[in-house]
Order: structure tokens, then sequence, then C-alpha cells
């Protein structure tokens, strides 16, 4: 039965990072616009990823201080975990950003819809609520940012105690015995988290090294801090399978077939990367493509194969990060309101992995910039020498920035800055910044770092490249 019929200027599909960035954006420019969505407002992000992630690993964190606060002249008693605080304390920062988009959309007149959307002809979305009913709703746009859902493995059904970071996200208690399958940046931070919290954690990754896409400088420092830590890491290993025991956990088998080997544990986390989730959105009758791998198709401009609809976030196959998604958001957008637009830069974005060490960058690693064809010269810093670090306590990791070599053999254009160790992620920003306005190293030297800070690093060793230093 069709209730209403309602013309939006833009009805946005998904109230995850790029559906509600869609929407707040283009009600900001005073759009009529709608948002459907079928869960909670935040999408994973907030709900089953970034926030809470990141809320247990700030716990993590503070265990770490209290640990080591006799060094620091704090006599205190060995830190313990009362981990159902803080399942409570991520589920308070939870509720209070969910409720603060939903407070920005009643306040920006967006009109949210409960329910699955799915697109038909003629940018007609039909909205079904949990009991059924349905409302069909047009936007004159359209955009879809039905993101992502985790990937699964054969034999690893979810349940008891294999679990995919939607679980793990919801446990009250710290295992004992973890494994977790994939040595990626949502795997890395978890097994950061739980083993600083006390847990046995294992990694086990199918590549040769985990967190396989970074710059090796940086991964080796994760790779060292991690094995201080006592994370098991095993790279080019295959799970195969697990056998559940009595007592709710299990024994995982892996390895090659001629040797397989078996480790008991109390929960798996299987992090093998999430699949664009494209199930809920219909699209029949309309130009939307969807390809192989269940990504939406769509041009460097976001847009779809069917006219004024677009498609943003982890439903593209694009880098697998809220900002990113924000981006796309905003060049759909922009679209609409018949904007120039230039599309998202993707291989200048900003990352970020919040495991401890952190790691951040942007820009071309070593590598990759030799793979492209540039000659380089690269300097690198490490934390060990900077006086904030050493203040904080915090002294592994590096600065290691790339520039592009001059016809005078001198350092010229910033390619990438990455970067590994204390508050990396909250660092970035210069050399985000130097990437993306294709700024020079003598430019960028110009500018003062306060000082003590971390940030000095970056600074330090931006001056190495102009060929001169005073703290190198
Ligand atoms: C553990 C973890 C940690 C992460 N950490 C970070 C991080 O630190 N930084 C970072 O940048 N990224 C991080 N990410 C990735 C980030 O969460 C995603 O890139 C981001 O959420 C993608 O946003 P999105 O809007 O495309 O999709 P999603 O956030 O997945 O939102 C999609 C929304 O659409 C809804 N939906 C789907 N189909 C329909 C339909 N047919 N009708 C109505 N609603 C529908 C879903 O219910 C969902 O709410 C992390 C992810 C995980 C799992």
């Amino acid at each position: 039965m069709i209730a209403t019929s309602e013309q939006f200027d833009l009805v946005v599909i998904g109230g995850g990072p790029g559906g509600y960035a869609a929407a707040l954006y283009a009600a900001s420019a005073g759009v009529k616009a709608a948002l459907v969505e079928m869960d909670a407002l935040g999408g994973t992000c907030l709900n089953r990823g970034c926030i809470p992630a990141k809320a247990f690993l700030e716990t993590a964190a503070v265990h770490r201080h209290v640990a080591h606060a006799a060094e620091f002249g704090i006599e205190t008693s060995a830190p313990a975990v009362n981990f159902a605080v803080t399942q409570a304390r991520k589920n308070k920062i939870v509720a209070g950003l969910v409720g603060g988009i939903a407070a920005m959309c009643k306040g920006r007149k967006v009109e949210v819809f409960n329910g699955i959307g799915s697109l038909g002809p003629d940018r007609r979305v039909t909205v079904t609520a949990l009991d059924g009913s349905t409302t069909e709703i047009t936007g004159d746009s359209v955009i879809l940012a039905a993101g992502s859902v985790p990937r699964l493995i054969p034999n690893f059904e979810r349940g008891g105690p294999i679990m995919t970071s939607d679980e793990v996200l919801d446990l009250d208690h710290i295992p004992a015995r973890m494994v977790v399958v994939g040595g990626g940046a949502i795997g890395c931070e978890f097994a950061s988290t739980f083993a600083d919290l006390g847990a046995a954690v294992t990694i086990l990754e199918g590549l040769p090294k985990i967190l396989p896409g970074l710059d090796n400088d940086l991964a080796n420092v994760v790779v060292k801090s991690f094995k201080s830590k006592r994370i098991d890491i095993r790279t080019g290993v295959k799970v195969t399978g697990h056998t559940p025991n009595t007592a709710g956990g299990t024994t995982v088998h892996f390895g090659p077939e001629d040797h397989v080997e078996h480790l008991d544990v109390d929960v798996v986390v299987v992090s093998v990367g999430r699949r664009p989730f494209a199930d809920r959105l219909g699209l029949d009758g309309t130009g939307v493509k969807v390809d192989e791998r269940g990504f939406v198709v769509v041009d460097e401009f976001c847009r779809t194969g069917e006219d004024g609809v677009y498609a943003v976030g982890d439903l593209i196959d694009t880098p697998q990060l809220a900002h990113v998604g924000y981006a796309e958001a905003i060049l759909a957008v922009k679209q609409t309101l018949g904007e120039d637009v230039v599309p998202v830069m993707y291989d200048r974005v900003p990352w970020a992995i919040y495991c401890h060490p952190e790691v951040a960058w942007a820009g071309l690693d070593e590598q990759q910039a030799k793979a492209a064809g540039y000659d380089v010269v690269v300097a690198k810093h490490p934390f060990k020498f900077n006086s904030r670090a050493q203040i904080v306590g915090e002294t592994e990791g590096l600065a290691k920035i790339i520039a592009e070599k001059g016809a005078d053999g001198r350092a010229g254009r910033v390619l990438g800055v990455h970067m590994v160790g204390p508050w990396v992620t909250e660092q970035l920003s210069g050399g985000y910044l130097a990437v993306n306005w294709e700024a020079t190293v003598d430019e960028v030297a110009e500018f003062i770092q306060p000082h003590p800070s971390l940030s000095e690093l970056f600074g330090e060793t931006v001056m190495t490249l102009t060929g001169r230093n005073f703290n190198g």
C-alpha cells in the first residue's frame, strides 16, 4: 500500500557518514532533503566502526598510562579492567553522537524516513518500514550511500566465539585468548586494544606482512611494537576452519595442508575486509550498475549510470574511509546544485590507523613513488630525540617524507608524508596540506612549528630535505 508520495530536491538512501553528510550539507545549502535509514543514523562509523573502536582504544591507552604511572612519579596499584564500564562509556559516546545527527537533521529540516529504501525508475524511492508499510518519495536527485558490511570467510560462520567487528564491539569482557584473522587496519586496531588490555592475541595474516599497504619503514615500527606487546604475528598463513569446544571457545586450524597448526582461543575476530551492501537497494528498472564484487559503478564524479543518481562511500570502489565518504557526499551534492567540482584525488587522501603506535599518512610512500617513476629524495627522523615525545613517554616511531628530486638534485615537491608514533593521526594535517597543496620542501620549511611539540618532527624532517637542519 502506498501511503504518501512526496517530492524532494534530494533523497539520500543510507544514514552513515556518506549519507548523513550529503543530507546535512545539502540542507545547509537550502536543499529540501530526505534521508532514508533502515537501522541507526550514523551507519557503520558511529555504531559499529570508527567511533566505538576508537573508544575502546582510548581505554587501552588509559590502561597503558596507569601501568606506566610510576615512571612519572605517580604511585598506583596495577590497573584492573572493568570492561562493562568501557562498554557503557562507548555506548554513551555513540548514543550522544547518533542523537546529535538526529538533532541536526531536525534542525535543518532533513526529513528522516526509517525503513529500507529501494530505488526504482525516475528516481522514485520506496521506503519499507519495519511494520511492512511503504511510503513513496521522489528526488530530483538521489544519492545512494548504503555502505558496507563485514566480509566473511568459509567455515567461519558468525556466532559464539566467531565474531566480526560488529560483535567484538559488543563484548563486555576481555577474552583471555583472541585470534584476529586479517592484519589490516581494523584487525590491527583490535589486536592492539585487546593486547594492551591483557588478552593473549595472535594475528593470522595470509599475506607476507601485516598492514600490507603500508610503507615498509612504518610497518616495521608497528610490528616491533606489537611484538613488545606479545602479539604473536603469523604471516603467510591460511585459516582453514575451527572446532568449537564445550567451554565456549574454539580451536582454529591454519597453515598449509601438509603442516596444519591449531590454536585454542576464546574469541576469533574475522577481520578480512568489508563488502559493499547494495543488497537492499532495489535498482530494478534503473541504469545503476553493480559490478561483480558488489560495488555500485560510478565515474570519477560519483555519477551512476542513471541520470541524477549518485553513489558515495563504502558502496563504491574507493578507499573505505568515513572522511572519503564525506568528500564524495560534498562532490555529489555540489553537482546537484549545478556547481563546478573536481574529482576526489584518492591517491592523496589522509589515512589513519589508531592502533598503538598510531599510523598516519597522505600521498605516495617510497615504494609507490619509485614505482610511479619518480626520482625521489627521502628523509626520516625518529621520535626518539623529540623532546615532547620524551616528555609524554612515547618515543617509538618516525616521520618519513618523500619528495620529488628536482633537476638540480635537490628535494622539490612533497609527494608523501608518512608517520608512525604518538598522536600522529592528529599531526598529519600539515603533511596532508603539503602533499595536496603540491608544496615544495623549501616552502613548507618556512613554516614554524611550536616547541616543544610532537609536530616539530614533521618540521625537522622537511628541513632536512632542504639540505640543512639543526636537529638531525
Ligand atoms: C571497526 C571499524 C573501524 C573503522 N575505523 C575507521 C576510522 O578510524 N576512520 C575511518 O575513516 N573509517 C573507519 N572505518 C570505516 C568507516 O566506518 C566506513 O568507511 C564508513 O562508515 C562508510 O560510510 P558509508 O556512509 O559509506 O556507509 P555506512 O557507514 O556503512 O552506512 C551505510 C548506512 O546505510 C544503511 N542502509 C544500507 N542499505 C540501506 C537501504 N537499502 N535503505 C536504508 N538504509 C540502508 C545502513 O543501515 C547504514 O546505516 C571503520 C570501520 C570499522 C568496521
